[in-house]
């Protein structure tokens, strides 16, 4: 159930099972609290579930610092300029400005909500490093033009996955496009260890680097100083950071991905169940999958126009908490923050399709742990809603 005691259905509501209890506590009984073996197994599962090599992985404490670390290794400096979308997580944002560059924002497309492709090369100038794609609610972004677009101006292309463990595109996982591929497993994520990422990186030496800069900028063997094969020194070669995962967030992750697959199927058949419910409602639901792709199923977003439904979506908003319903908002476009609006002069009418849903938008609890009788409810409170 992702109820509490007084019947509220939590959004995000994780869903956590014996076997992380157990797996957690025997981390505890074994005193391995940091990085040590449970890390690296959850690298080799995390690996093998998206076929890349073990050694092309690394497990940190946030899809953030995946892509801050990302963005660094990309050879992203100050001055640079770092293209993304207008309708993501501010952290993809202020991963770029961490690292020194100035993000570029880029409006969506209204029927995918992830970046326009059309609208990327306009905004590419001679400080563009890299784009970020967001595979926004685990759709796939258009990969072939970003890749197209990427190629033809030399840029380098970190893909935001925070949504997306299970997506595909023509037959390839998300994040195995880019020069590095950013996933988190925060407590509302399809995979969850409380805090936690992941970067897949393309080759063994370019996931060294992302290992060095997690970890204080010490030299490789800095990673496996802890094992018992005797005192070893390390050595710094750059500023690094403190971004390694620990043990007792790899435990749960095991767990969780050993579910990945059913978990997803249930996540696809209440998605299913909220599109054939709302068909005939006057909001705004998601586009279908695309052909020749597979759908994370991460978020569930609908758009509530007063135009159409005489209530606004704060309205509704408060109309589903007061009926016991916790629901979020993924998310106000990026130009409607006023650091950014601030420092970066963005203004939502060069946005007008992300600023529009960032005004509308409503995400649905989603949880596999949702009960039959939990997602009947939810239906039946937005029909409510919206109907009166
Ligand atoms: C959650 C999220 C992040 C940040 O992930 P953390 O693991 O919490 O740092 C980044 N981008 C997007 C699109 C997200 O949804």
């Amino acid at each position: 159930m992702a109820e509490r005691q007084d019947n509220f259905i939590v959004f995000g509501a994780p869903d956590i099972q014996q076997a992380e209890i157990d797996e957690v506590v025997d981390s505890m009984a074994a005193g391995w609290l940091g990085t040590g073996p449970k890390v690296k197994r959850f690298e080799q599962d995390f690996a093998s579930y998206q076929g890349v090599p073990p050694d092309c992985v690394a497990a940190l404490n946030s899809c953030t610092a995946a892509l801050h670390v990302s963005l660094l290794a990309a050879g992203v400096q100050p001055g640079d300029e770092v293209i993304t979308t207008a309708m993501t997580f501010c952290a993809t944002a202020n991963a770029a400005i961490h690292a020194g560059a100035t993000p570029v924002i880029v409006d969506i497309d209204p029927a995918t909500l992830n970046i326009n492709p059309d609208l990327i090369e306009q905004s590419i100038t001679e400080r563009t490093r890299a784009i970020v794609p967001v595979h926004f609610a685990g759709r796939a972004c258009e990969m072939d033009a970003i890749m197209a677009i990427a190629d033809k101006h030399r840029l380098v292309v970190v893909e935001d996955c925070a949504h997306a463990i299970e997506t595909e595109y023509h037959g390839r996982k998300a994040g195995s496009f880019g020069a590095y591929g950013c996933f988190s497993f925060y407590a509302t994520k399809n995979v969850v260890t409380g805090e936690g990422g992941m970067v897949i990186a393309r080759s063994p030496d370019a996931t060294d680097r992302i290992r060095v800069l997690s970890l204080h900028g010490m030299s490789r063997d800095a990673w496996h100083r802890f094992s018992d094969t005797g005192y070893k020194h390390y050595q710094v070669v750059e500023a690094g950071f403190k971004y390694n995962m620990m043990d007792l967030q790899a435990a749960i992750g095991i767990h969780q991905l050993r579910r990945i697959e059913q978990s997803w199927l249930r996540r696809r058949d209440i998605w299913g169940q909220y599109q054939a419910a709302f068909q005939d409602l006057p909001i705004g639901i998601p586009t279908e999958p695309a052909e020749n792709t597979r759908h994370a199923y991460h978020l569930y977003t609908i758009t509530v126009d007063s135009k159409d439904c005489g209530m606004s979506r704060d309205e509704f908003l408060e109309q589903m908490t007061r009926a016991k319903i916790g629901v979020g908002v993924h998310y106000l476009s990026l130009a409607q923050h006023p650091y950014y609006v601030e420092r970066f002069g963005w203004k939502t009418s060069a946005y007008p399709v992300a600023n529009q849903f960032g005004l509308t938008t409503v995400s649905l609890p989603l949880s596999p742990k949702l009960s039959t009788d939990n997602v009947r409810r939810i239906i039946a409170s937005v029909r409510k809603a919206i109907l009166g």
